[in-house]
This record gives structure tokens, C-alpha cells and sequence, in this order.
């Protein structure tokens, strides 16, 4: 990834991709502290487009303010890194990531009078998993690793550190022929994906974690929203394993994965073992909300100009 054409904002300037480098007494690599987003732009009729731009760099500051970082830069000027990043690297669709971390000040645990910097960079990056499992839907294991309590790390901050997890269970996931984890909380209900939050429809209610142990999900707030229009009455509730298993649908939701269908959990069926018609009607109204295909969803978009 470093090494690249490109330019990556850093801390108020577009650098070159290759010399965006930090010292290796960087705090954030030694300790996990730090919090980032994951942002995408899509190509729409008026050109490229952020979507949902003011609720991630909100998400960034609130994970910021848990962490107790201090962020060196207001929200518009985050907004508007994104926009750079994305105009000056001439991308028509772009992943991207803004990430606050911790100097090379110190390294005690203390992190006083360390500086925050913050970095967005922005690539092309397609399909998070491979283009067929948006129809198919993917198999899922339920994971061996307990996802974080709400009194260890915390779930509503989009912490670095967060991310051991989510790599362990998905590496165990793929080590057993899956493609995605499912986490369950530490009283074993379900709390989402490594990357994704969940939801399950059965007998035309839509079922989805209530926010305790899960991330606060911009893409899970666009389905809400799509339910609701549609008519579909939503729970937003515990949910155990079991019922994932008898669903009539599930599916991940993600700003990587977008709405992806699980077909399995845990060598379990689920449905008719494929993309459910709720499933393909909310997936639908996702891809034509974020490539500006839907007028009444057109405040979700930031034009890159
Ligand atoms: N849960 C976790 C752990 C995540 O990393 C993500 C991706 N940011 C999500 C849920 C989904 O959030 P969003 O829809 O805002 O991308």
C-alpha cells in the first residue's frame, strides 16, 4: 500500500503517498491508541460523491472524545481533507480513511502532551469481498472470540486498538473455510461482525443488535431508514445465535462489505441459502442511495468538486 502514486493529507498538507511515514516510537503503533473511519465516495450522475460525510467525521470526533484525544482540526476542515483526498488523487470512486493517532512525544501509557495527528488517505477500492457474494451471500462462522464489553474497550468509540478482534475472528473465520465472523457479546448474544453490524428477517420483521456491544453503524442507520420507508417493522433487540440460524434472511451491513447476504452460519442454511428478496430490495435502495439514484436520499451525498 505505501508504496504508490498518489498524495495522502497529513495534518493539514497533501504529501506524496510515499512520504507519508511516521517514526517507529509512533504512540498509536505501540498501544492501539487511536481511532479512525471508513468513508467511501461513489461515482453518481453529477460526478463523485462522499457518502454520508458529516455522520463519519461526527463518528470520528465522538471516538475521539471517548479516547479523550484532543482533535487538532474542526469537522469542516476533516470534511474537507476528505474532499481533497479524494479530488487531488483524480478518483471517481474512492475508500476512504481518516485516522487520528499519538505521536513520538513519549511512551508512557500516561499519553500526556502527546500530539494527535491526523491523516486521510483515499484509493480505489471496489468490492470488500469478492463481486458474486453481493448475490450469493457468504458463509459465516460464529466466532471462538468474544467481541468487546462495553467496560474493556468500549464499542462506540471506532478505536484502533478495537481491531485485534476483529482481525482474530476473521482470520479464524477464513482459517475454516468462511468468509466473514460473527462476534458474539460476553453473554453470548450476537453483536456483529469484524466489520459489519447484522441483521435478520424473519416472518417480515427486520431483527438487528441493539447498539450495547456493537458500532454505532452509518450503513445499518441507512437500512433503519430504508425499513421504515418500505413499511417493514423493525426490532432492535438481543438476538442469539439460534436465530440466525431459522432466519428467512440475513445480512452484514458495512460502509467495506455494503449490504452483503449471509447464506450460512455455522453449517447452517439460512432461508433458501441466498440473497433473500428483502435483502435484494434493501441492497438495492443502498447502491442506488450511495450512486445518487435516489432524489430523496440526495442530503447523504457531498459532491467532490
Ligand atoms: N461494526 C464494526 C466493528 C465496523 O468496523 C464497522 C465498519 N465501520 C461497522 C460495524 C459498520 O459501520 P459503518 O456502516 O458505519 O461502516
Amino acid at each position: 500500500m505505501a508504496d504508490r502514486d498518489g498524495l495522502i493529507w497529513f495534518d493539514g498538507e497533501l504529501v506524496p503517498w510515499r512520504d507519508a511515514k511516521v517514526h517507529v516510537l509512533t504512540h498509536t503503533l505501540h498501544y492501539g491508541m487511536g481511532c479512525f473511519e471508513g468513508v467511501r465516495a461513489y461515482q453518481t450522475p453529477e460526478g463523485p460523491a462522499i457518502f454520508r460525510l458529516q455522520e463519519h467525521t461526527d463518528r470520528l470526533f465522538r471516538s475521539a472524545h471517548i479516547l479523550n484525544m484532543k482533535m487538532p482540526f474542526t469537522k469542516e476542515q476533516v470534511n474537507d481533507a476528505q474532499i481533497q483526498a479524494v479530488r487531488e488523487n483524480g478518483l471517481d470512486e474512492a475508500y476512504l480513511r481518516p485516522m487520528a493517532f499519538l505521536g513520538s512525544e513519549g511512551m508512557g501509557l500516561r499519553a500526556d502532551n502527546l500530539q494527535v495527528h491526523l491523516i486521510v488517505a483515499a484509493w480505489h477500492w471496489p468490492s470488500y469481498m469478492s463481486p458474486e457474494a453481493r448475490e450469493k451471500g457468504i458463509k459465516v462462522r460464529t466466532s471462538s472470540y468474544t467481541r468487546h464489553h462495553v467496560n474493556i474497550t468500549m464499542c462506540k468509540a471506532k478505536a484502533n486498538g478495537n481491531y485485534i478482534n476483529s482481525m482474530l475472528a476473521l482470520n479464524e473465520a477464513i482459517a475454516s473455510g468462511c468468509e466473514e465472523a460473527l462476534l458474539l457479546d460476553n453473554e453470548g448474544y450476537v453483536a456483529e461482525g469484524s466489520g459489519e453490524n447484522i441483521f435478520i428477517l424473519r416472518d417480515g420483521i427486520l431483527h438487528t443488535p441493539e447498539l450495547t456491544s456493537c458500532l454505532e453503524g452509518i450503513t445499518r442507520k441507512s437500512i433503519l431508514e430504508f425499513a421504515r420507508e418500505l413499511g417493514i417493522p423493525v426490532r432492535e433487540r438481543r438476538i442469539t445465535r439460534d436465530e440466525v440460524y431459522i432466519a428467512d434472511e440475513a445480512f452484514f451491513t458495512g460502509t467495506a462489505a455494503e449490504v452483503l447476504p449471509i447464506r450460512e452460519l455455522d453449517g447452517r442454511i439460512i432461508g433458501e441459502g441466498k440473497r433473500g428478496p428483502v435483502t435484494e430490495k434493501l441492497q438495492g435502495m443502498y447502491f442506488d442511495a450511495v450512486k445518487g439514484k435516489r432524489p430523496q436520499n440526495a442530503e447523504w451525498l457531498t459532491p467532490v468538486k
